[in-house]
């Protein structure tokens, strides 16, 4: 694949953020180019004392910042929001050169990100209370919202900007002031966001961007601190259980975004077109690097070959290569060993008796790319459907019984999202309702959305990001009871 390197912007900003400030470290980490493996920047690695540095700068700006004014916190995030769409093609280079995924997603990716800001700019003015006498009637009941305090926003690198500002607008929103630690794998845009942020008027310290590496120690230290009062975290599972373990010593609220394993039903009566479109959503969408990626493909035994030869079709019709080409329609992955999972993965299920109908190795070319893989004949039992493969292969199961379907469907530990399709609305609704799964997409492979309530059940998480609930995962219930 061609090189991306030449192309970054000499002016991006490579140190952290801290109390307002460009802050410079030492020790740098490097940020590899998924297209060629080489090094495409390098940031400034903060230690733990530059964490907690970050940690009381917010600590600083909090009193200030929770009694700003609804309005002026709601304008500093709107502002953020048209600065963002200004720059949208520069940021979405930036996503595409240190994340991988095609242009298409990345600028997909920046207009969802900025619409966190537009959403959470217009529910900055609309935290509710209540007011109401007690039903015994001596005294009242007065209810309302105050901002939990610092936050500390962790994201993971498959949406380098939609996970930083899913937190970040919630938590201005609400009169918190923030860290944030992006994946060290793709540091770039969450700090690029923080100097957008600066220029739409954001006060120093209401903001902060670190980037250790490693991450352990560091964010441990800012959940000892005795100041982060809000931890919302989105990754992995495993990382997930680690941190509200640690959150426990100091009771922390917690938001967690954690892992998914989407099952993708399509029954008989399905409508194969729109589904195979909506097939080609739910799993292509950042070249199936995405915690709401289709993982798992039920399709029943009428429709199945019709269904898996569309699908191995369009997969086929796929380009991969480096994200920036105009012909490029699947990135490389982020990593080598991103790469080198999604490789074992396709092996372990072709040994389990899957069938290749399409892709089935990595790039030869160097990059961290996957070919876009369709695997038929996978078996209910297959490893692959136990694990988040975040990346572009589609396992197919056939099934007969419908009434079975849906305990295979939520017979996982991950409850995040999951798709139906079929042209029996009741019965849509009805599978909707008993599915183990925080969202459903029902004739649709897209659920998010900045006005709907984002997050899983079971491993998946905790609490829900975007919408109202957005919103008041960063803030705590006062209720006073008067008397007079
Ligand atoms: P990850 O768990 O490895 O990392 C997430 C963040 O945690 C990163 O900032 C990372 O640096 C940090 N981290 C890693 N180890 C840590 C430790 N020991 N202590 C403290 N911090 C640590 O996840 P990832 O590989 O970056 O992202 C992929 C995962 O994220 C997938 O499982 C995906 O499903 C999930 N995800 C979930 C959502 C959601 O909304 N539910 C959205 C996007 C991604």
């Amino acid at each position: 694949m061609k090189s991306n390197a030449q192309k970054l912007d000499a002016t991006l900003p490579l140190d952290s953020f801290i109390g307002g400030k460009w802050i410079s470290h030492s020790k740098k980490i490097d940020v590899t180019n998924p297209v060629d493996g080489s090094t495409l920047a390098q940031v400034s690695c903060a230690g733990v004392e530059d964490c907690l540095s970050a940690v009381d700068a917010a600590q600083n700006a909090f009193a200030s910042w929770k009694s700003t004014a609804p309005r002026a916190r709601a304008e500093i995030l709107r502002k953020s929001y048209e600065l963002m769409i200004a720059d949208q093609e520069k940021l979405a280079r930036l996503i595409t050169m240190e994340n991988g995924k095609v242009l298409s997603d990345a600028r997909a990716e920046v207009a969802y990100a900025a619409e966190f800001f537009r959403w959470f700019s217009e529910e900055a003015v609309r935290i509710d209370g209540d007011y109401r006498r007690a039903p015994g009637g001596a005294n009242w009941l007065m209810v309302s919202r105050q901002p939990v305090g610092v936050a500390l926003l962790a994201t993971p690198w498959n949406f380098p900007a939609a996970m930083a500002t899913r937190k970040i607008g919630p938590a201005l929103a609400a009169g918190c002031t923030v860290v944030l630690k992006p994946a060290s794998d793709t540091p770039l845009t969450a700090l690029a966001i923080a100097e957008i942020m600066h220029r739409a008027g954001v006060p120093d310290g209401v903001v902060n961007v670190v980037v250790p590496n490693p991450s352990g120690p560091a964010v441990s230290a800012m959940l000892k601190s005795d100041k982060v009062r809000k931890l919302s975290f989105t990754g992995s599972t495993q990382v997930g259980a680690v941190l509200l373990a640690q959150a426990a010593e100091k009771i922390i609220n917690c938001t967690m975004e954690l892992g998914g394993n989407a099952p993708f039903v399509v029954f008989d009566d399905a409508d194969i077109v729109s589904a195979i479109d909506g097939a080609m959503l739910a799993k292509m969408r950042n070249g199936g690097a995405a915690c709401t990626a289709a993982n798992r493909f039920f399709v029943h035994e009428k429709i199945y070959d019709a269904f898996a030869d569309g699908l191995t079709a369009r997969m086929s019709s796929l380009v991969l290569g480096n994200g920036l080409d105009a012909t490029t329609t699947v990135g490389p992955l982020v990593s080598k060993s991103q790469q080198q999972r999604v490789a074992e993965l396709v092996d372990s299920a072709k040994n389990a008796g899957a069938k290749i109908a399409c892709g089935g190795s990595a790039a030869t070319d160097g990059s961290f790319g996957y070919q876009p893989t369709v695997l038929t004949d996978v078996a209910f039992n297959a490893p692959i459907l136990n694990e988040e493969i975040f990346g572009p292969v589609a396992p197919l199961v056939r099934f007969k019984d419908s009434d079975d379907i849906l305990s295979h469907s939520n017979n996982v530990e991950h409850g995040l999202v999951s798709y139906v399709y079929t042209r029996d609305l009741g019965r849509g609704m009805r599978f909707a309702e008993a599915l183990e799964s925080g969202m459903v997409g029902l004739n649709r492979g897209l659920v998010s959305d900045p006005a709907a309530p984002f997050g899983g059940v079971k491993a998946s998480g905790l609490g829900r990001e975007g919408a109202h609930d957005g919103l008041l995962a960063f803030l705590e219930t006062k209720y006073v009871a008067g008397n007079w």
